[in-house]
């Protein structure tokens, strides 16, 4: 890798700490060639501190290290992207990120489509609002229209019709993501499960 430490003052070069698996960015120091070397050897993020003016092991104090799982040099090798596993929280602070949000990790769409369902839940008018109307009906009545969506898919399964297929697969993942919050839980403590039979 061709990192470029004399472009910028001091020879520093900015590093975006990103999470690996959820993919959120915890922090920003600064390295130096010295500081990048380290990191690679100890598998530690190290940064160059301005404030300390030495190199700066994240977690030589806390125990809170940025365990290393890859760098990435951006298009004109002059900025850093270290993915990370973390060792408890990166902010001084004790929060998650140094912009003190919550290291979760996030579905995208799905995740907004769940929070769609529970704003849904709380306020909508079950006359007005299909989702409504369901949680009001209860859990057996929404356990039960998963049953039926399953059955759509299987039907749906053996046809070639890829279109139907995929539509019966919607009506499944929707009226799943409702169970599973009338349940009180959301996809992410499925997944926690997934990831624990991972060997
Ligand atoms: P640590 O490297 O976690 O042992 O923390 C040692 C010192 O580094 C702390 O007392 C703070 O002054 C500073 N520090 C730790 N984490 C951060 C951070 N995420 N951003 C800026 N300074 C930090
Ligand atoms: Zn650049
Ligand atoms: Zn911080
Ligand atoms: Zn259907």
């Amino acid at each position: 890798m061709n990192i470029d430490f004399t472009k910028s003052a001091h020879g520093l070069i900015p590093a975006i700490i990103q999470d690996s698996e959820t993919k959120n960015v915890l922090m920003l120091g600064y390295m130096n060639a010295e500081s990048y070397q380290k990191t690679l050897d100890t598998k530690k993020v190290t940064f160059y501190s301005r404030s300390k003016q030495r190199l700066w092991t994240k977690g030589e104090e806390s125990g809170n290290f940025l365990n290393l799982v890859d760098i990435k040099n951006d298009c004109d090798n002059d900025t850093l992207l270290v993915q990370v596993k973390p060792e408890g929280p990166t902010c001084h602070t004790g929060a998650d990120t140094c912009w003190q949000t919550q290291n979760e990790s996030n579905y995208g769409f799905i995740s907004n489509l769940e929070e769609t369902i529970k704003i849904r839940r709380e306020n909508a008018d079950s006359e007005k609002s299909y989702v409504a109307s369901l949680f009001e009906k209860g859990i057996n009545k929404i356990a039960q229209k998963v049953g039926e969506e399953a059955i759509e898919v299987v039907i749906e399964a053996k046809d070639d019709n890829d279109h139907l297929f995929l539509d019966e697969s919607a009506d499944l993942l929707f009226h799943y993501l409702i169970l599973l919050q009338a349940k009180g839980f959301q996809l992410n403590d499925v997944v926690q499960v997934l990831k624990s039979r991972q060997k």
